[in-house]
């Protein structure tokens, strides 16, 4: 689903709950609620077959456009009059987003960066703190939601127009 989506549900959160742990701990379940919801994208990254015959275009198009959404929002949070509002909103992107990023863009800045020594530094540092089985055990919750449920994914087009409709209803709803 586009972090687009899952920052406008994000936004909506804050909107109608003030603490902010509860904010973010909302924010974050919201996005395994959301990815429950087929969304049009199961055909364009889960077959893999873009990878093996190389058809980036599309998926960084796609990206592309949800980057640029996600700004918008972000930036629609920044200048949101009343300061707390627009931090409360901040923390309710971020929790949102998160488990996108812990299962699908961590690993491949780990991957693709671990000749940082701050990348292998903090990646260690994830077995201590046991972060690390905590990162797999949502990365778990996360993979079975959009694979093992969502066997038969939407059209993208209709994909496209759900999403569409939630990030307009969560936008609207938090005026
Ligand atoms: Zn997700």
């Amino acid at each position: 689903m586009f972090l687009t989506t899952h920052a406008a549900a994000g936004v909506l959160i804050s909107h109608y709950v003030k603490n902010p742990y509860e904010v973010f701990g909302l924010a974050f379940a919201s996005h395994f609620v959301l990815d429950f919801i087929p969304h049009g994208d199961e055909s364009l990254y889960h077959d893999d077959e873009w990878k093996i015959l190389k058809k980036f275009k599309w998926p960084i198009i796609i990206n592309l456009f949800d980057l640029a959404g996600l700004l918008a929002v972000i930036f629609y949070a920044i200048n949101h009059p009343g300061d707390t509002t627009g931090r409360l909103m901040l923390v309710g992107i971020i929790g949102s987003i998160l488990p996108d990023f812990l299962s699908y863009l961590f690993p491949v800045l780990h991957e693709k960066m671990s000749w940082l020594f701050l990348m292998r530094w903090l990646y260690k540092l994830t077995k201590p703190t046991g972060l690390r089985y905590l990162i797999r055990a949502q990365n778990w919750i996360h993979n079975l939601l959009h694979h093992e449920i969502i066997r038969r994914d939407i059209p993208f087009w209709a994909g496209l127009a759900t999403q569409l409709g939630l990030i307009a209803v969560f936008m609207y709803f938090s005026r």
